[in-house]
């Protein structure tokens, strides 16, 4: 899209011409439609859980809870569970905001991958309990130091290892590993879970893309997770990459700097 815009030339005698300056606003234009569909996506996203809780509150509130309380309880775990929904997807959606005002600026120092990933296995380690899935010792090469900002390397090791977790079945397990090249390090996340197909991964970044919407959704998952990686490896100065096959597994990894 191209906007043309006349401007007069004039000297002490009058209108002596006219100059077109012509103004590519295309890019102006997607950024202006990706802000809206965001907006009309976060809507959305609040929309359901809200609505959800307001139609049980309402069906309790009108008598369910005295004439039947077991059926009472159902609802009200209903209600909880969307209610964790809603608070999980304002906490991505302030994470988002954070990290593109660049507000939470990065405090990069020497840290010790191997600690982080210890902390990060650590707290996802119920998860995978819960869920069946065993967590692997770290692999590949240890005593490496990267720099970096140790709680957003942890958030980045947390939500791939969760997605890991996630996104395979019972009685699979899911391993980290560490490799230097040259100038930096680069970890990765893997697991033997249900994969991605091909088609699906050009956009696997984009916010609240989801290979299977309500998979995600059973999983608690909000569609921020990975983009919220994404800006974090990016703002160290990394590269995020994923590399997988459906129905046998994923491999997420990412780069960071090597701390002199
Ligand atoms: P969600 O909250 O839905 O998990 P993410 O941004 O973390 O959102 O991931 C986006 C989508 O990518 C997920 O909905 C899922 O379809 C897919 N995905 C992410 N990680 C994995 C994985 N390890 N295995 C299979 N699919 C995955």
């Amino acid at each position: 899209t191209v906007l043309v815009h006349w401007v007069p030339l004039r000297d002490g005698d009058g209108l002596q011409g006219a100059v077109a300056v012509f103004h590519d606003i295309s890019a102006f234009k997607r950024v202006e439609k990706i802000r809206r569909d965001f907006v009309a996506n976060v809507s959305h996203e609040l929309r359901t859980p809200v609505t959800v809780i307001k139609g049980y509150a309402e069906t309790l509130l009108s008598g369910a809870l005295a004439a039947d309380p077991e059926r009472a309880e159902r609802f009200l775990l209903i209600i909880q569970n969307h209610a964790d929904r809603l608070s999980g997807l304002v906490r991505d959606l302030l994470t988002l905001s954070e990290l593109e005002s660049g507000e939470m600026g990065m405090q990069l120092k020497p840290v010790a991958l191997d600690e982080a990933i210890r902390q990060a296995l650590l707290l996802v380690g119920q998860r995978g309990e819960e869920k069946g899935v065993q967590l692997e010792q770290p692999a590949g090469e240890a005593g490496l130091t990267v720099q970096a900002d140790r709680g957003r390397l942890e958030q980045v090791l947390i939500n791939l290892l969760d997605n890991a977790i996630k996104y395979s079945e019972t009685g699979k397990s899911v391993g980290v590993e560490t490799a230097r090249e040259g100038d930096l390090v680069r970890v990765s996340v893997r697991d033997s879970g249900i994969g991605i197909p091909e088609k699906d991964l050009p956009r696997l970044f984009e916010r609240f893309y989801r290979v299977d919407e309500a998979r995600s959704r059973d999983n608690g998952g909000t569609g921020l997770g990975l983009s919220i990686v994404k800006h974090i490896v990016q703002a160290h100065g990394g590269t995020l990459e994923v590399k997988s096959e459906q129905g046998k597994g994923s491999v997420f990894s990412f780069t960071l700097p090597i701390a002199r």
